[in-house]
């Protein structure tokens, strides 16, 4: 099979060293390996999506000389896909409708266990308030979220096989590990529809991709990833994790850090030969 990654970026703020080191990977592994790269813009947050960081960013990876076929897929395009596959999940039964706030989730959760971990992927680990209502309780406004433990019994769960050099292996989901550690997430969010765990399924699975690169720190959510390809019946890709690039005092870069924006760079007269130097890649196209 043909190698095919893709490097999907929320254009919610403008592209940094972070983000120049996560495209270059992919694009370098795809070509070495005769495969294809693909950009998919991540813009289902619509509020905070903006067209011009859109622009920036294409702008940017064409600077760095990364190349793509177009059109550029857009996450927010997608909308009616995401629905069906909700619409599957509640058919199955897995779904409920959850009206709990962040501080509902907050002041509902029991006082911290030794041991028992508090917070997921998503933050802290839903305590399951609204978990006996069904879909024909669902009201405008409310998110729903997929009941872990009813999902955890369809089939046998899945393994995923990793390529990344700090969890390189193969990872079998467990349902006491998913219960415990993830608990009940959202699939739908009251504010943007499809939450961003579907919405990167439901895409990679459309756009053929067999191999998702990304940053460590999405290595967690991996879980949720391949527990929704499972029950949607959909391809599990092989997934590489890549290190990520930190600040000074060895803090991951955010979107804010402005101070690291490539454009940034870009204006000061860095090359694209030195933003691979800073960040520790061949300046010679080549993976890690
Ligand atoms: N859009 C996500 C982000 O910017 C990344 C999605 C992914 O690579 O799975 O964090």
């Amino acid at each position: 099979m043909t190698f095919r990654t893709r490097f999907a970026p929320s254009p919610t703020g403008p592209l940094h060293l972070g983000h120049a080191f996560s495209a270059i990977v992919a694009h370098d592994m795809a070509q070495n390996l005769g495969g294809t790269f693909l950009l998919r813009m991540d813009d289902i947050d619509r509020v905070r999506s903006k067209p011009e960081f859109e622009k920036q960013a294409m702008d940017d990876l064409h600077w760095l000389g990364l190349r793509w076929p177009e059109p550029v897929r857009k996450q927010s395009r997608s909308a009616l896909h995401f629905k069906a596959l909700i619409d599957q999940l509640s058919y199955m039964g897995l779904v409920y409708p959850c009206s709990c706030s962040r501080a509902d989730v907050e002041q509902a959760s029991d006082a911290p266990q030794e041991g028992v971990p508090t917070h997921g992927p998503d933050g802290r680990i839903y305590p399951g308030t609204c978990r006996n209502r069904d879909m024909g309780s669902y009201e405008n406004g409310d998110a729903i979220r997929l009941n872990v433990a009813k999902a955890t019994k369809v089939g046998n769960l899945p393994s995923f096989t990793e390529t990344g050099p700090r969890f390189e292996g193969v990872h079998r989901l467990s349902a006491e590990d998913l219960q415990a550690t993830i608990g009940d997430f959202v699939v739908s969010r009251r504010d943007t529809g499809a939450a961003y765990h579907l919405a990167v399924v439901a895409d990679d699975t459309d756009q053929k991709i067999n191999h998702v690169v990304r940053g460590e720190d999405l290595f967690e959510a991996t879980r949720i990833h391949v527990l929704l390809c499972h029950l949607l019946e959909l391809p599990i890709p092989v997934y590489h994790h890549h290190r990520l690039i930190r600040d000074q005092n060895g803090k991951r870069l955010a979107k804010r850090d402005d101070a690291r924006a490539l454009a940034k760079y870009r204006s000061d007269g860095a090359t694209p030969q030195d933003i691979r130097r800073m960040i520790g890649l061949p300046v010679q196209s080549a993976a890690i």
